[in-house]
Order: C-alpha cells, then structure tokens, then sequence
C-alpha cells in the first residue's frame, strides 16, 4: 500500500487498453476524453490491483461502444467515446468515473454482472471475472465503493470511490 496518483495510474491503463484492443482488432476505434482534477490527493492504495480494476473498467466500456456500433451500422454519426474523470471528494477520498455511450446493460443483467463468471460475451472473449474482482479489491481491499449507473441503447457509467 503506497501513496498512489490515481491521475497517473487511469492515464497508464487507459492507453494501455486502447492501444492493446488496437493491436488486436485494427477496425477497432473510440474517442478518449480525460478530465483529470490537477490537485487530485495522493491515496494510500495498492498500485497494482486497483491498476487492474481500471484496465477492466475501461476493456468493458470499450467492449461497449465497440458492441453498439455494430448494432447501428446504419448510423454514421454515432462516435463511439470513453470518458475518465477524476475528482477529490469533499468528504475526502478520490472518485473515479468510467462513462462509455456503449450498450448500456439491461435490467435483467444489472443484477448479476458483480457476480463471478457472468458474461455476456462469447466464449474466449471474457471470463466474467472483471467486476467480480474490481468490486473486492474496491471494497475489501481499500473500504472503497464502486457503483454504477446504466441506460440501455445510452450507455454506462462506473463510479469509483477510494478513501484516502
Ligand atoms: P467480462 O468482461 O469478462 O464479461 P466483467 O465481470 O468485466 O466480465 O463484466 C460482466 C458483464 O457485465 C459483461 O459481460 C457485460 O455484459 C456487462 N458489462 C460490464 N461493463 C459493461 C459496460 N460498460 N457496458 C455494457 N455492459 C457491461
Ligand atoms: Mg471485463
């Protein structure tokens, strides 16, 4: 558990999952916006792990976007977009939000995607871990919380909060 820049660590893995979803799928494409809080408070956190629920974060909303895209081919003007912000909480902390205009998730599914090993991606595609894990090493591993809000055919937001 170090002091940790939540701004540096979103920044590393967001290019790490796009540029790694590029190499592997060259129709493969979406807008990244950032909107970084410069005086955003160092947090006493595990680099690594809470790396590994960003990386899920951002696969998943890419996996998203890219989804709902070949659902509206006849759609042009649809701009697939991932949009990572970072603010100091006033209560103390950090939160970090993950939006994607992807797919949305349906009711049905909301319920379950914390859930080990529910997927609704094809076989090889996702093992149905990502949340499961993010949501214990948010919530176990740093008392932290993560929440989301979601619209089908709008999109999904992640909300992650961190104590300091
Ligand atoms: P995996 O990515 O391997 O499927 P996850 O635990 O990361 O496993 O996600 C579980 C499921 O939650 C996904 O298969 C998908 O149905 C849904 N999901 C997660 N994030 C999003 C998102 N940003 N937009 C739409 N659906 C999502
Ligand atoms: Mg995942």
């Amino acid at each position: 558990r170090l002091p940790t820049d939540l701004n540096l660590l979103a920044d590393e893995y967001l290019r790490l999952a796009y540029h790694g979803l590029r190499a592997k799928n060259k129709s493969f494409n979406a807008t990244l916006h950032t909107d970084f809080a410069p005086d955003l408070p160092l947090i006493e956190a595990v680099g690594p792990d809470v790396g590994r629920v960003l990386l899920n974060l951002f696969t998943n909303a890419f996996y998203a976007v890219q989804k709902r895209r070949e659902q509206l081919p006849a759609q042009p003007d649809y701009v697939p977009t991932v949009t990572v912000t970072t603010r100091a909480l006033p209560e103390g902390g950090v939160e970090v939000r993950v939006r994607d205009n992807g797919t949305g998730i349906p009711e049905a599914a909301r319920q379950k995607i914390f859930q080990p090993f529910f997927t609704t991606k094809p076989a090889g595609e996702g093992t149905g871990l990502g949340l499961s894990l993010s949501y214990d090493i948010i919530t176990k591993g740093h008392n932290g919380s993560l929440s989301l809000e979601t619209e089908e055919g709008k999109g999904t937001e992640f909300i992650i909060e961190l104590p300091d």
